[in-house]
Order: structure tokens, then sequence, then C-alpha cells
């Protein structure tokens, strides 16, 4: 992991932690933030919708280096879309990010690549950083389709950014098989597949541009294999799950990935 591309740890909380429960975490996870002084990476909390609002007024009275990211929005500007929100609606939430693609959006939700490649364009118009999820699940690995399925996601859904917008994006390598499993991809396997996306991304952006965009690993990071992964080099950082629900575990999992860094 070079140290030109800033790291980045992300935690997406999915749908757990209302308010309170927000509150109780960042108390506990900013105190111990405070036992270190600086963090060569950018932590990133993404909890539900309805906690931004506590989450956002800790977090700037606090003054930690965490941002906030919504885990979702809207490819719509406004009007009748019963239960959605927009991309504009998060900035009033000091939100700088916004998860797009996670494989449970499209999984369960239906989301097409076409969608989230309307949603990456909508986040950008807002000036919202995009973690856009790609990757595949064990079926398509297993029956040799990883190149053509990652390629169909980033080529779709990277569609029509500019190359500003896509210094501004964060790409989130997820294999499905491994999301909330327990089960992490080796770190070759790892590595392997973010060095495929990254030349996807040189050839639609040019190679100054790849070399620069942050590709997240995600799938069953814990803090006992992040080390390890963020030491591969094309892997800048981790989005997490699990092990990101617990004030000790996810700051345990930023320390130990931090030391790949500070090395
Ligand atoms: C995720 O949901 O993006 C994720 C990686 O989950 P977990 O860390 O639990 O596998």
């Amino acid at each position: 992991m070079p140290t030109t591309r800033k790291p980045i740890l992300a935690a997406n909380w999915k749908m757990n932690k209302g308010p309170a429960e927000t509150e109780d975490f960042l108390k506990s996870f900013l105190q111990k933030l405070q036992e270190k002084k600086n963090f060569p990476c950018e932590i990133v909390i993404a909890p539900p919708f309805v906690s931004l609002a506590k989450a956002a007024e800790m977090l700037s009275a606090s003054n930690a280096p965490v941002q906030l990211a919504a885990q979702n929005a809207s490819q719509y500007d406004a009007g009748a879309y019963t239960g959605e929100t927009t991309m504009l609606m998060l900035k009033e939430f000091f939100v700088h990010y916004v998860i797009l693609g996670h494989s449970e959006r499209r999984a369960i939700y239906g989301e097409s690549d076409e969608v989230i490649n309307a949603k990456l364009k909508k986040a950008r118009e807002a000036h919202l950083k995009p973690i856009f999820c790609i990757g595949e699940t064990l079926a398509e690995r297993e029956g040799g389709k990883l190149e053509e399925v990652l390629g169909r996601q980033i080529t779709v859904g990277l569609d029509g950014l500019g190359e500003k917008d896509m210094l501004d994006t964060v790409i989130a390598y997820e294999p499905v098989w491994a999301i909330g499993t327990g089960v992490t991809a080796t770190t070759e396997q790892a590595q392997q597949a973010h060095a495929f996306v990254r030349g996807l991304v040189a050839k639609m952006f040019g190679k100054e541009v790849a070399e620069k965009v942050r590709i997240q690993y995600g799938g069953s990071v814990k803090p006992a294999n992040a080390a390890e992964l963020m030491a591969c080099p094309d892997i800048d950082g981790a989005l997490v799950g699990g092990a990101a629900l617990d004030p000790q575990s996810f700051f345990d999992l930023v320390k130990n990935a931090c030391t790949v860094v500070e090395e």
C-alpha cells in the first residue's frame, strides 16, 4: 500500500444502531482514539440515516478525525419517492461519503449497475464521495466469471464520470462470499482482484488516475487480519461490517491497519 494513497477504514453498520446506540459507540470509540496522536488513515463511519444527526453532532463537538458516510441515497433530486433520501439532504448532516452499490443493495433491492451509475453521478453532483462497492458471488468466481463480473460492474458503474469524480471515488472490492460469512479472501485473491480493478480503472481514466484511486477490501475484515490485507500493494483500506459494530474491535482494527502505514 503506497503512502501516496491515504488508506481509508470505513465502518458500515448496516441496519444496526439507532441514535442511542450510536451515542454509546461514539463515546467509547472517540475516547479510544485519543490514545493515539496521529492517524495515517482516514476513518469513516456509516450509521443508519436516523443516527446521522447524533453522529454529526458528536463528531463536530469532539473534532475527532472521523468522517461520516451514508449507506445509500437516491439517484433522484426530489419528489414522489417514498422512503428515499437525496444526496443533498445528506450534506445537511455533514456527510462526506456515501456507500453505493453494496452487494446487499444489489441482491435484496435489485439495484442494477445502471442504477448504481446514476447514483454515483448524483453523488458527485452533490460533491459527495462515493464508496463504490463491487464484487462477485461464489458461483461467479467458481464459474470463472470473476473478471467478467468485475469488468461489467466497473465499466457500467463508472461510465460517464470525469477524472476528478474518479479521484474522489473510493472503490470497495467486496467478494460477496466473504461478506458477513467469516470467510476472508486470501491476501493473494484480494491483491489479484484489486490489481485487476486498478487495471480497469487505468483503461477508463488513465494510469495516473488509477494509481491515485483508493481500492478498499471488504469481507470479514477483523482486527487480526487487517494488517496483512493492508500490506498488499493494491489494498488501500477496508470496508468493515461486523467487526465495526463494537468500539474496541473497530479501534483495534484501525490501530492494526495503521501499523502497516507507519512502518
Ligand atoms: C460489508 O457489509 O460491507 C462487510 C464487509 O461486512 P463484514 O465485514 O461483516 O463481512
